[in-house]
């Protein structure tokens, strides 16, 4: 009593004094980063000094009669209980502190309708409803908060509810230190000029890239006499909407792969992913196709853009985990003469690539980021939560799709005024998805990857004015 007492008068630790031990001597290097990183990210994320957690400890189980619990909070003031694994760790600390910060503010049991009993199964773990709806509340607020703005205004304009309450809750009261990315009020116009680029429906497209006035498609197709698909390029002529003669890259799988091109003065690239990935300079006057024999590629090619004879790829490097399989985002450069890896400072998780001057132009979780060869740095600006692919629309202006909810429409970056904008209507629910590439200043919107029902897959072109 006495005890609890004497707990209840001492000031609570900040996140600064919240100091890690180790006395089962369990961890390594990793884990202490970890933990670290969790703290930080919570702090970060919450804007607050603390949540009374005077320790984070390192034990090698840190509940027996539980032994698939791996973090434990044990009350305000005790310490965190954390086992040492090192891909989990981060995710386990923030859980652990979400608790903390329950206890302190009480936010799971007014909150029932939205942190609700019934999503933690009973369980001699959680036996009471209280314990049930503390760790529903645990296991929303452990997670990366995303920037709900576009989701906001859009909802707003569009009449819909884009966020989910629990979310919106969390975003209203527990994230408050994360700074949201403003949407401008001024729109921008793009206009949809051509839907005439048509495509044969027995042509599978997953990959454009712009070339030279040109689009070059990367597909499969059907080969009756082979009995198999083959994969190769096409060339579209934007003017005309003509496809020139299809190439076969030499690639004999049972099934089709996915071709992702890469464009830009006159090399083409081609990343087969079939059974194992491939690359390829491909001239598309004589249909010649030369392996490119770069080391260390992703498993997985998810984009690349070529750009002043580099070559910069971006997918996944599948790894083992403890808990399964991971994958690990990567971003890697190379010079296109030499195949030689190039140096580049990681820019985070990236989701898209295109050709810029002096280097490539990138959309990351961190944002939309620049990054020039002879800077060697990148330059990155927020960008908001729920956007995918992008083209250049003008000099100073990018283009990029998104999907919230039903809606589909696209967002304008002016690099200038380094702001945002909605399109003036933003409400519409059409095919915009798929992959984004750029002729000259048009961007072209490759509208969804396959043809549905037979149906020939269509290729937007945008206006930029
Ligand atoms: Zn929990």
């Amino acid at each position: 009593m006495l005890l609890s007492l004497l707990a209840a008068c001492t000031p609570c630790p900040t996140f600064a004094e919240t100091v890690t031990t180790d006395p089962d001597g369990v961890g390594d290097a990793a884990v202490y980063e970890g933990i670290a990183q969790g703290i930080a990210d919570f702090a970060a994320w919450t804007g607050r000094a603390g949540v009374c957690v005077p320790e984070v400890q390192v034990r090698a189980d840190v509940w027996p009669e539980y032994p698939s619990v791996i973090g434990r909070y044990q009350g305000s003031g005790e310490p965190i209980l954390v086992e040492p694994e090192a891909t989990e760790v981060a995710r386990v600390v923030r859980h652990e502190l979400c608790h903390a910060l329950d206890t302190q503010e009480d936010h799971s049991a007014p909150n029932e309708d939205l942190f609700p009993t019934e999503a933690t199964p009973k369980s001699d773990l959680y036996p009471t409803d209280e314990a049930r709806s503390r760790e529903t509340f645990a296991d929303a607020c452990e997670a990366e908060p995303t920037d709900i703005v576009l989701a906001q205004v859009l909802g707003e304009r569009c009449s819909r509810d884009l966020v989910p309450a629990p979310t919106r809750y969390l975003h209203e009261t527990v994230w408050t230190g994360v700074e949201p990315t403003p949407i401008s009020d001024t729109p921008r116009d793009i206009g949809i000029i051509a839907t005439d680029v048509t495509l044969d429906p027995d042509l599978y497209v997953d990959g454009v890239a712009g070339l030279d006035g040109a689009l070059v498609l990367g597909v499969n197709w059907f080969v009756l006499e082979l009995d198999r698909y083959v994969t190769g390029l096409v060339r579209v002529d934007t003017t005309t909407g003509a496809l020139s003669a299809r190439i076969e890259l030499p690639r004999d799988v049972e099934h089709p792969g996915q071709v992702v091109v890469a464009a830009s003065d006159g090399d083409v690239v081609a990343f087969v992913q079939g059974e194992t990935l491939a690359a390829y300079r491909v001239d598309l006057d004589t249909g010649a196709a030369e392996p490119i024999p770069l080391s260390g590629l992703p498993d997985y090619v998810e984009g690349a853009a070529v750009s002043e004879g580099a070559l910069y790829v971006h997918g996944y490097a599948h790894r083992a985990c403890v808990t399964g399989w991971c994958t690990e985002p990567v971003l890697l450069a190379y010079d296109l003469d030499s195949a030689a890896p190039i140096d580049l400072p990681s820019p985070g998780r990236v989701w898209s690539v295109r050709p810029a001057v002096g280097g490539i132009e990138a959309h990351t979780d961190a944002g939309f980021a620049r990054y020039e060869r002879i800077v060697g740095t990148w330059d990155i600006l927020p960008a908001p939560y729920g956007i995918g692919g992008f083209a250049r629309l003008s000099e100073h202006e990018r283009v990029f799709a998104y999907a919230h909810g039903d809606l589909r429409g696209t967002v304008v970056l002016d690099l200038e005024a380094r702001s945002w904008h909605l399109a003036s209507d933003p409400c519409g629910t059409g095919a915009f998805g798929g992959r984004w590439a750029d002729v000259g200043d048009a961007p072209y919107l490759l509208g969804g990857y396959y043809a549905e029902d037979g149906a020939p897959v269509p290729l937007y072109a945008l206006s930029p004015a």
